[in-house]
């Protein structure tokens, strides 16, 4: 059966909510991705420290083709991220961004590299990741939907924007 990988977005420079469906057509048309659910769009307030203005986030779950591997879809994602205006070469860390795609999970891969790390390292930490995962979870990865069970289901830093 093809894994499921699980994604979040966010933006908090232009049209947000525009990047972010934007950004989720672009990857339902990559060879070997499908996207199967998207979550509501919250409102959410920076991590990290860099004063800016907030950011819209979602997350998405992605069946993806057994023939594509976590990094060419990061890769893949990467690319869309440059194509929606993002330029890493002129940004600060965690600093404001067009469009943020981030890989949480693929399966049951692990990965521990500069590039690729999965499970995503900081996933568990960021109400704004949580929140929407939980709307995405699919019931036939049990041990998610168990885990995100344990967080709390709101948190003030992250509120329904558009509802799905
Ligand atoms: P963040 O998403 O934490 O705000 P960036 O988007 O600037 O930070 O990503 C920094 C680096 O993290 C990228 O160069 C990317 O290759 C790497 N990275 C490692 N693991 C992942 C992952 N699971 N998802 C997305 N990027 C990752
Ligand atoms: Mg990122």
């Amino acid at each position: 059966m093809n894994p499921n990988a699980y994604i979040c977005a966010g933006s908090n420079i232009g049209d947000r909510a525009g990047t972010l469906l934007g950004a989720l057509r672009v990857l339902h048309d990559v060879p070997g991705v499908s996207v199967e659910a998207v979550s509501s769009i919250y409102e959410t307030d920076p991590v990290g420290g860099v004063a800016q203005a907030a950011y819209l986030n979602l997350a998405a779950r992605l069946e993806v083709a057994t023939t594509l591997s976590p990094e060419a879809l990061l890769t893949e994602m990467q690319r869309i991220e440059r194509a929606f205006g993002r330029d890493r070469a002129h940004e600060i860390r965690w600093g404001p961004r067009t469009l943020d795609l981030d890989l949480l999970l693929f399966g049951e891969e692990t990965r521990a590299t500069a590039f690729l790390t999965l499970p995503h390292p900081r996933m568990w930490e960021r109400a704004f990741v949580l929140i929407p995962l939980r709307e995405v979870a699919d019931s036939r990865d049990a041990w998610l939907a168990e885990k995100l069970a344990a967080f709390p289901a709101s948190d003030p830093s992250v509120r329904l924007a558009a509802s799905r």
